[in-house]
Parts: C-alpha cells; sequence; structure tokens
C-alpha cells in the first residue's frame, strides 16, 4: 500500500542516496512550460536524484521545488495530489518499474481508479486512450509486462503517465535501457506528445548527442552541481565551461574520425569526497591556481547562460 509515488520509489529501488552524500547541491534550475529541458551529466553526478526530487518522489533535505508558482513542501489533500498528477516520471528500467503481477490494463489505470479521477464505467475507456496515445494494440490490455518487448514496456511506462492528463514529464534516462534501434522510436513518441499535449520535459540523460536533439535548453550537472545552462544550440556551438566541452567532444559522431574521437580524460572523483575549490579542477586542461583554491559561483555569463567557471567570472583575490 501507500501513496502511488511512495510505491513508484520503492519500485524504482534505491533512489535514495545515503544521508551523508549531497547527492544534488546548490541547484537552482528552472524549466519554463512547454520546454525541454535536458539535465545531462555522467552517472553518479545527480541527475537521478534531482528528477526524484522534480517529481515529489523524494523530499530534499533543504531548499524549495516550486510548481506553477507555488513552492510544493506546503501542498496538502487535493492540491498535493493535483501536483503529483500533474508531474510524472518515466524512468529507465520500464520492467523494474511495472508491477510483473499485474496486467497491463491495470498498471495503466490504476492511478485513475485510486484517486477517483474517472467514473469506474469510462477505466476500460481511458486505459484504451492511453494505450492508442503511445501506440500499443488494446487487444493487449490483458498481457502481462514480461509478454512485451523493452520499447514496448517503455511505452506501457508512458501510458500510465498520459493516464491521469499530466504536464510534465521528467524523464530519468528513458531510453539507454532500450536497443538502439528501439531508442529513436521512443524519443519520437515522446516529441509527437509533446507536440500533440504541450507538454513540458526534464529529460536526463547521459547521452548529450540525444539531448541536443531533442532540448530547448540544457543544463550540464558535475558531482551535484550544475556546472553550465542555457539554450541548447548554444551551449553546443560554443560551449562555456570546460566540462561541457569535453562532453560535447566526447560525442561520437558519424561523421567524426576516429582518431578525432576524445573519451573524457579522468574518472569521475568520488561523490562522498569532492575535490576542493572548482570539483572539476583535476580533469580540466584549463586549471589555474584559483580553481583549486575557490568554488566559482554559478552566475550569468550572457543572456539566458549562466556557467560556474574561473575563466568566465574571475575569483575575487581572497
Ligand atoms: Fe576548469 Fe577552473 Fe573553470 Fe573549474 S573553474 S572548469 S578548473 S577553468
Ligand atoms: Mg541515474
Amino acid at each position: 500500500k501507500g501513496t502511488l509515488a511512495e510505491r513508484l520509489l520503492r519500485l524504482a529501488g534505491s533512489g535514495r542516496p545515503p544521508a551523508t552524500l549531497r547527492a544534488v547541491d546548490g541547484v537552482d534550475l528552472a524549466v519554463a512550460r512547454g520546454e525541454v529541458l535536458g539535465l545531462v551529466g555522467e552517472s553518479g553526478c545527480g541527475k537521478s536524484t534531482l528528477a526524484r526530487i522534480a517529481t515529489g518522489i523524494l523530499p530534499p533535505t533543504a531548499g524549495t521545488v516550486v510548481y506553477d508558482g507555488r513552492p510544493t513542501a506546503g501542498l496538502t489533500g487535493r492540491a498535493r495530489l493535483d501536483y503529483l498528477l500533474k508531474v510524472q516520471m518515466i524512468f529507465q528500467d520500464p520492467y523494474a518499474s511495472l508491477d510483473p503481477r499485474m496486467r497491463v490494463s491495470r498498471i495503466i489505470g490504476e492511478a485513475l481508479s485510486v484517486h477517483g479521477l474517472v467514473a469506474k464505467a469510462d477505466l476500460a475507456a481511458a486505459v484504451d486512450r492511453a494505450m492508442g496515445e503511445v501506440g500499443l494494440d488494446r487487444a493487449y490490455r490483458d498481457r502481462y509486462p514480461h509478454q512485451f518487448s523493452g520499447g514496448q514496456r517503455q511505452r506501457i511506462g508512458i501510458a500510465r503517465a498520459l493516464a491521469v492528463k499530466p504536464d510534465f514529464l521528467v524523464c530519468d534516462e528513458p531510453v539507454s535501457a532500450l536497443d538502439v534501434s528501439i531508442q529513436a522510436q521512443v524519443v519520437n513518441l515522446f516529441m509527437d506528445l509533446r507536440a500533440r499535449h504541450g507538454l513540458t520535459y526534464l529529460f536526463v540523460s547521459h547521452d548529450l548527442g540525444l539531448v541536443r536533439h531533442i532540448s530547448d535548453r540544457v543544463a550540464i550537472m558535475y558531482l551535484g552541481r550544475i556546472v553550465e545552462s542555457g539554450p541548447a544550440a548554444d551551449i553546443f556551438a560554443k560551449p562555456a565551461h570546460p566540462y561541457s566541452a569535453a562532453l560535447i567532444k566526447a560525442i561520437p559522431s558519424a561523421r567524426r574520425r576516429k582518431r578525432d574521437f576524445q573519451p573524457l580524460q579522468g574518472e569521475l572523483p568520488s561523490p562522498l569526497a569532492p575535490p576542493g575549490g572548482c570539483p572539476f579542477h583535476p580533469r580540466c586542461e584549463h586549471a589555474m591556481a584559483v580553481c583549486r583554491e575557490v568554488r566559482p559561483a554559478f552566475v550569468e555569463i550572457a543572456p539566458g547562460r549562466q556557467a560556474a567557471c574561473h575563466l568566465h567570472t574571475p575569483a575575487e583575490s581572497p
């Protein structure tokens, strides 16, 4: 039992970091209605934690989540339910987030019936509609999750989210568990749904090539902090932060020849003991003396663009 969100959190596994780990720190991120914000970083950088906090599945230990102009922490009753329904999460592993003992129709219709959002007599039609939205054959409504392919299972997860008519989808690596041949189909589905319903997306991915393709704006995360954000086209044309530049250089490209391929140098440091000063300095080819001592502030470097790097915001002398 428990709310749907609580159960999803359990199903989603160990999303909650140990208490001593600051998975996300000092992040200030806004998503405008109707936009796709791509959130990028290496695995372990805090993206999933941030996604769970945005959906209300995981309460922040400090700070505020504001939705539709209202801090979500104070919401109770109907207002809290509205927020939890309007903001839906799509998980990386569609299998782990679907109850294997439930028929697809029940998985998709569960929130509708639990919260009494449709009359009992209309439930089947609502489920059919959601299945149709994601291109699932309604003839399969009585099947179980294991009877579907990975791509179809992710469609079930999307149908479950859509059934409650959300405004905002938070997608955590929604295609990275899928075969490459299936990824594009599911990404196209996300974009179709956006056009059809005016959805807003926070699209979390380690795959910058994918994010570039679909995002209006991009935020790049490193060790629990946003290090750069701005319009996708601007960041890809001219990254401001050396970490963004390194990630962009590391995108494999059909056009790029093998000898030009530049994997990111060095290991991601342990988030339990992040380096002092600029946390990226051990891996940064532009690191200066100040970078080892002073953490750069995340500031506006051009209209609509922010970065945290001393190359753009020389630190005051200590
Ligand atoms: Fe590199 Fe210094 Fe900028 Fe950090 S602050 S990214 S170490 S140049
Ligand atoms: Mg993750």
